[in-house]
């Protein structure tokens, strides 16, 4: 294996990044050594997870889902589909018919207070959701299967039965984890009154981008999100599946919802977690959990280049070592900022000015463009060398010479580079035989819920 340099590269324009801040976030660099650890330690971790002996301790779960199936192209119907898991919630209509998809759909935002509220209340707000929404297309009559794609870490005990092991992505809902979800959101229907639904099965957001990209390209394998949160799904055989002991029907497989946020929760990423890693996990609001997912995904993305751009103005590097409030403030630089800031030209500096004059930042000066780019290229880099690490481990542990992977997210989409990032290292560190694809599968969630329902359908109806 080649190895190569991990740092953005140093443009040869004026100005140069500051060499003082060069060296200081050389940590943010993952070597090739580093990611082979990284590797190593991951498939370890997921073995431990799909074995009976070792999954009580394991830190990453890996989840069976239910699902042995993947789409074939000739499912058919009209679905209802739920979607949360990030800011947004989102209800859908979709109408599966041989190779054509059509959906409909409205977005609903959650507040704050929603989101750790109680957890029934979260429940009510979704039937309303999905009951207004029912009755404006003319459905609440219907009964409609639905696919409830809940994107948090669900314990299954069945297509249609999942208990909540934790929160995550800033959610908190009281009363939830140990229950089951699906029992939650038919008693918020119940309590309620006016729609009738038949929930035919509840997913992961990995699983739903999976099985939409699956519906395309029969050789997808993968599902992976990068977006609020990180997380990865793969087809596994059965026999490895310690913890599944439904029947093989047939394919021989299962898909597995890797639940790989909560990589590191035991000291397994210690050996490349740094003082902005610390300082995000200290303050978040599940410290010590999900580990893996706060160095890569949205959620915490922005935040990471703002501590360090502050750690750079206080040593006197950047920002006539003044700053602003706003820079000195927790979640004041989203990371749309990043993807924004890295989408200029190189020698152009738009978006990066712009992003400075709106948090306070007017006196900056070319410098410190060029500095605070660099801080986000760091960061994004690092995000992007642990997510093709781990498809790297996933793409042999799958074994099939020739392997799609589905992803969806906002960080996928959004960053400029990210794609591009990831094809070039993982070719960097995958061997030569492999022929791999990373295709994005918008509306994963969505499609996929349909799916999930319109495969179990046509299997149950195969008998
Ligand atoms: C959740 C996963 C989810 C991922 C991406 C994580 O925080 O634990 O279940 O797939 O975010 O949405
Ligand atoms: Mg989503």
């Amino acid at each position: 294996i080649k190895v190569t340099q991990g740092t953005p590269e140093v443009t040869q324009g004026t100005p140069e990044v500051t060499p003082e801040i060069v060296a200081a976030c050389q940590e943010l660099v993952l070597d090739n050594d580093k990611l082979q650890t990284y590797m190593t330690t991951f498939l370890d971790n997921i073995e431990r997870g799909l074995k009976k002996e070792t999954h009580d301790d394991a830190v990453v779960k890996c989840i069976p889902t239910y699902v042995q199936d993947l789409p074939n192209g000739t499912e058919t119907g009209k679905f209802l589909a739920l979607d949360l898991g990030g800011s947004n919630f989102r209800v859908l209509i979709i109408t599966l018919d041989g190779k054509e998809c059509d959906m409909q759909s409205k977005v609903y935002s959650i507040s704050h207070e929603v989101m750790q509220g109680p957890g029934e209340e979260l429940f009510d707000f979704i039937a309303t959701c999905l009951a207004e929404y029912a009755v404006e297309q003319g459905v609440a009559d219907a009964t409609l299967p639905l696919g409830f794609t809940f994107s948090f870490p669900l314990i299954q005990k069945g297509l249609t039965v999942g208990v909540l092991e934790r929160w995550t992505k800033g959610f908190s809902c009281e009363g939830v984890i140990g229950n089951d979800v699906v029992q939650m959101l038919k008693a918020a229907i119940d309590r309620r009154g006016d729609v009738k639904i038949d929930v035919c099965a509840v997913l992961n957001d990995t699983t739903g981008t999976l099985m939409s990209c699956a519906w395309k390209n029969n050789d997808t394998r993968i599902g992976l999100i990068v977006g609020t949160g990180t997380n990865g799904c793969y087809v596994e055989k059965q026999a490895n599946v310690e913890l599944f002991d439904e029947p093989d029907r047939g394919s021989g497989n299962v898909i597995v919802n890797l639940e790989w946020g909560a990589f590191g929760d035991d000291g397994g990423l210690d050996f490349c977690r740094v003082q902005y890693d610390r300082d995000v996990d200290a303050r978040s609001i599940n410290p010590g959990k999900q580990l893996h997912e706060k160095m890569i995904s949205g959620m915490y993305m922005g935040e990471m280049v703002r501590l360090a751009a502050e750690r750079f103005t206080k040593e006197g590097y950047m920002f006539g070592g003044k700053g602003s409030e706003q820079l000195f403030t927790p979640d004041a630089f989203e990371t749309r900022f990043v993807s924004d800031i890295e989408a200029d030209a190189p020698g152009t500096y738009n978006n990066v000015k712009q992003i400075c004059n709106d948090l306070g930042l007017a006196d900056a000066t070319e410098q410190d463009y060029v500095n605070l780019r660099y801080l986000c290229a760091c960061i994004s880099r690092r995000a992007a060398h642990l997510v093709s690490a781990g498809l790297t481990v996933l793409i042999r542990k799958v074994g099939e010479k020739k392997v799609a992977v589905g992803i969806d997210g906002t960080v996928y989409k959004n960053h400029p580079n990210f794609h591009n990032l990831m094809m070039e290292k993982i070719k960097e560190l995958i061997e030569p035989e492999y022929e791999f694809s990373l295709m994005l599968s918008e509306d994963g969630s969505g499609r996929g819920a349909a799916l999930v329902a319109a495969v179990a359908a046509r299997v149950a109806a195969q008998g």
